[in-house]
């Protein structure tokens, strides 16, 4: 085996990861040691102090990745045992779903490497060089075989592979030859197509606030942002009425064959709407149309810390139009999957919009992501995902 190379780290760059973190950006490397692109590095501070061992990224800001404390002499084996140990925390956490992600990158001491499995395909993404490496690529199938999945799909972001200086590649099937397949959370069946939707194809973080979302939804509700269905079909089956809102046609079609596929279950028909969420709810609440319930699961609007002041103005415009909107006694559901909003500035933002639309909120959950997708306390950007379930009266 060729020798490991060492980086060398500043004191900022070495505290980050005493106090639990495992990443390292460009600024505090202190000397590269010639690390090749992806190499797997042992990580030293400015006295020379080992720190770990850690995978390098030659081209993104995230200069290195802690992956364990201690020295790894062979990679390979340790890969496999970090596969094995995030396919058992889902065999004793996640209940209820043939849907949900099997690996989440730092959160489980894998970082670079997404697996989301939807009932027999799985699908990954690789955002990283190291992860991108031939002999790391063949760990990883061979574990994931392990779960006998009639296909196996890769999801390729062309952005991050360019900032990662990874060579152009298109999505498409690792294995097998089956791109579709229907997968049930919470009793809810949805269509799912491995080389098509955003993301890795379905919103598997909210499964958990789905099903808790349905068990206070009542009377006349309405889902803002609804991609294809995620929350209306869970408040379909609680609710008098459903109407549901997203921008995107091509996800309101899968929408509307989702909801086909419960419509057995289904209490009534849900109505979707392709429009613009600010302008509809500007028309529907200058209008005077009032809702029992309303969730709000807007995109990620602060993609950066400089964008918060604006992603806190576009969360308050909807929450206060919501607010205005709710019957007294109503629910509001109201999430956000922007790392960069915090628990308590989002809790505030809904306070305030409030506060000005004169009503009063009690918050019945604070909820985040499903539990197939772990935070790690000493890792923040592993906790995104907020969603709130208020009383209003
Ligand atoms: N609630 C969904 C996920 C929503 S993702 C679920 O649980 O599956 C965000 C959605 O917002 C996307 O479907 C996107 O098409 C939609 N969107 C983005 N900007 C929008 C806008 N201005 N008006 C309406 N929909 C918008």
């Amino acid at each position: 085996m060729p020798p490991v190379p060492t980086i060398k780290v500043s004191s900022r760059g070495a505290k980050r990861l005493k106090d639990g973190h495992v990443w390292v950006y460009r600024s505090d490397i202190t000397s590269d040691g010639s690390a090749a692109p992806g190499a797997l590095v042992r990580v030293v501070d400015d006295r020379g102090k080992t720190l770990g061992s850690a995978l390098y990224s030659s081209s993104s800001q995230i200069a290195i990745r802690l992956i364990s404390p201690d020295e790894v002499k062979d990679l390979s084996e340790l890969l496999h045992k970090r596969i094995q140990a995030a396919i058992a925390y889902r065999e004793r956490f996640v209940h209820n779903t043939d849907a949900y992600r099997v690996v989440f990158s730092e959160a489980d001491s894998l970082p670079g490497l997404i697996v989301d499995r939807y009932n027999n395909l799985l699908s990954l993404q690789v955002v990283t060089q190291a992860m991108d490496a031939e002999p790391v690529r063949q760990v990883v199938l061979e574990e994931l075989n392990k779960l006998n999945p009639e296909a196996i799909a890769e999801r390729v972001d062309p952005k991050i592979r360019e900032l990662e200086q990874l060579p152009v590649k298109e999505s498409g099937l690792l294995q097998g030859d089956k791109s579709t397949t229907i997968f049930t959370m919470n009793d809810v069946r949805f269509h799912f197509d491995a080389l098509e939707g955003q993301k890795t194809g379905a919103f598997l973080d909210q499964r958990e606030n789905y099903a808790a979302a349905a068990r206070y939804a009542r009377g006349e509700a309405l889902d803002v942002f609804t991609y294809q269905g995620g929350f209306a079909l869970h408040l379909a089956r609680a609710c008098s009425s459903v109407t549901a809102v997203d921008s995107s046609r091509p996800a309101l079609e899968v929408a509307d064959r989702n909801a086909a596929l419960n419509a057995a279950q289904n209490g009534r028909e849900i109505e979707w709407i392709e429009a613009n969420a600010f302008d509809l709810l500007r028309d529907y609440s200058s209008s005077g149309k009032h809702y029992d319930t309303i969730v709000l699961d807007p995109p990620a609007f602060a993609k950066s810390k400089r964008a918060l002041d604006t992603a806190l103005r576009g969360y308050k415009e909807l929450n206060l139009r919501a607010l205005k909107m709710l019957r007294s006694g109503g629910i509001l559901v109201s999430c956000s999957c922007s790392f960069h909003v915090s628990a308590p500035e989002f809790l505030a933002m809904v306070a305030a919009a409030a506060n000005d639309a004169h009503r009063t909120l009690r918050l019945l959950e604070s909820r985040g992501q499903a539990q197939d997708h772990p935070s790690v306390p000493s890792i923040p950007e592993t906790a995104y995902l907020k969603c709130l379930i208020f009383h209003v009266s």
